[in-house]
């Protein structure tokens, strides 16, 4: 059976084996899918010893997704506008790094919650690994406005500066939390704020009756983030859906076939 894991550490709390164990039983596809713990200092041996023992593919998690993209051989537009790899695949020509975080994000927001990012105002909490993959597949969908506010603004600029030259010039625009101006149609937040149970000091007036607030994190009981966010009459929606939606197209790039994913997610959500 063709053999596929996810690299993290820690790793024990992944979902990811729960996820494509679905997805392979819904579409027939014989493989094996594990979690495998790798020492902070030793990723590239254990990649290079999953590689040996036949692995066809591997998902990556914290703390390793910037050294996954300098592990990689090839890496797809997407993982290299992303400077992260969460997906590696392993084939005869060596290793290729992909990022479906950001793609992940995009179908959750369009599919699963049924919002169009076409024409709209969108605003970016956050300038992090997650947040630098979300603006290209964010951008391919046109909105009318993204503007990436974060606490150490010269990171949300240069993120504005990378993705000016592909073709966000007119679309993109950066601050800090206190200085957003305006409403917006989705707001995300793409900061580890909610780790801590915290909120990032934005103002309230960011969002209007309706606005989609979603937060990358996921649990059992809504985030500060989106505790607030439905005070203030916005939508709320957690990360669950982004987590399996990147799993879908990570499986899509190793198998050649993309899952339904709407049973895994209410499969999911009710294991939480
Ligand atoms: P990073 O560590 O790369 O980035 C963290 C970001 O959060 C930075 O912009 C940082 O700002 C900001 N930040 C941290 N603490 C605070 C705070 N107290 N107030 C305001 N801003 C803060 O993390 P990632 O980008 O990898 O992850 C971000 C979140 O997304 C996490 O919650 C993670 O769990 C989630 N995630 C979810 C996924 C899913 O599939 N659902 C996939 C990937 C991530 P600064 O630059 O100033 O330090």
């Amino acid at each position: 059976m063709d053999r596929y894991c996810v690299f993290g550490n820690p790793i024990a709390h992944s979902k990811s084996p729960d996820i494509h164990a679905a997805f392979a039983a819904q579409t027939g596809q014989q493989l094996v899918y594990d979690k495998r713990l790798a020492p902070v200092d030793g990723f590239a041996d254990a990649v290079r010893a999953f590689i040996a023992e036949g692995g066809k593919g591997a998902n990556v998690t914290v703390p390793f997704k910037l050294e996954a993209h300098k592990l990689a051989g090839a890496l797809t537009i997407r993982a290299q506008a992303a400077g992260a790899v969460n997906t590696l695949l392993f084939d005869e020509h060596g290793i290729t790094g992909d990022n479906t975080d950001g793609a992940g994000l995009v179908a959750d927001i369009t599919h699963n919650a049924g919002v169009a990012i076409t024409g709209k105002r969108v605003l970016l909490l956050g300038a992090g690994g997650a947040a630098r993959g979300a603006v290209l597949p964010l951008l391919e969908h046109r909105p009318q406005a993204l503007h990436i506010a974060n606490r150490t603004v010269a990171t949300a600029e240069a993120l504005v500066q990378q993705f000016a030259a592909l073709g966000g010039a007119d679309v993109l625009s950066a601050g800090g939390f206190a200085d957003i101006a305006g409403d917006f149609d989705i707001v995300i937040n793409a900061t580890s704020a909610s780790l801590q149970a915290a909120l990032p000091p934005f103002p309230p007036s960011v969002f209007h009756p309706g606005t989609l607030a979603l937060d990358m994190m996921y649990g059992k009981e809504p985030t500060v983030f989106l505790r607030f966010a439905e005070a203030e009459g916005a939508v709320p929606r957690d990360g669950l859906g982004m987590l399996v939606e990147q799993a879908a197209e990570a499986f899509l790039g190793w198998r050649g076939v993309r899952p339904d994913t709407a049973a895994v997610l209410q499969s999911m959500r009710q294991k939480l």
